[in-house]
């Protein structure tokens, strides 16, 4: 696919309080929060989370962008702390930017909504896109222009991997790491 037109959009999408925000560290600690209770699919949905980061690792990898999720046993250790939530409704994640500094990302909590038990329509692929969604989030990516865009709202498409709008904007968040 060619880069959006409205690919200017995007990036407006990605501002933090006017400007874009970036890890200004290559080591990102994620502590994943255990998942208690009679959550039937309790190991699925951790296993999405791992997955999801690991993806993530070799798409910035990929793309020389010099930072990398690495999952610690402490929530005191962890930049980015995934939370499950119960509800019952449909929620499938959200991220909070819970301190930023100039534009630094210091601080992340994304909660990830464990599938309810009301007949919702959700499946393996959309939970795991919704995961990878939210950690788009926490690179300091904003919702995308285009429906093959990982980081696109509504989602129209099971999308499970960024486009090169995702990546292009990616890289703009993170040319300063360059310079
Ligand atoms: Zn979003």
């Amino acid at each position: 696919m060619p880069i959006s037109k409205n690919i200017n959009r995007y990036i407006n999408n990605s501002l933090i309080r006017g400007k874009l925000c970036r890890w200004d560290k290559n080591s990102v600690f994620v502590f994943i929060t255990p998942i208690t209770g009679s959550a039937a699919n309790k190991e699925f949905m951790y296993s999405q989370v791992e997955r999801a980061i690991s993806s993530w690792n070799s798409i910035l990898r990929a793309n020389n962008i010099p930072v990398q999720f690495l999952k610690v046993l402490q929530a005191e250790q962890a930049d980015i702390v995934v939370h499950w939530v119960k509800v019952g409704r449909v929620y499938e994640g959200m991220c909070k930017y819970l301190s930023v500094v100039g534009t630094s990302l210091k601080k992340i909590s994304i909660d990830i909504g464990l599938p309810n038990y009301y007949g919702r329509e959700t499946t393996d692929l959309s939970i795991y896109c919704a995961i990878m969604h939210e950690f788009g989030h926490a690179l300091g990516l904003g919702h995308g222009v285009e429906v093959d865009d990982i980081m696109f709202v509504p989602h129209q498409k099971n999308i499970s991997t960024p486009s090169d709008n995702d990546i292009l904007v990616l890289k703009q968040i993170y040319q300063q790491h360059f310079s």
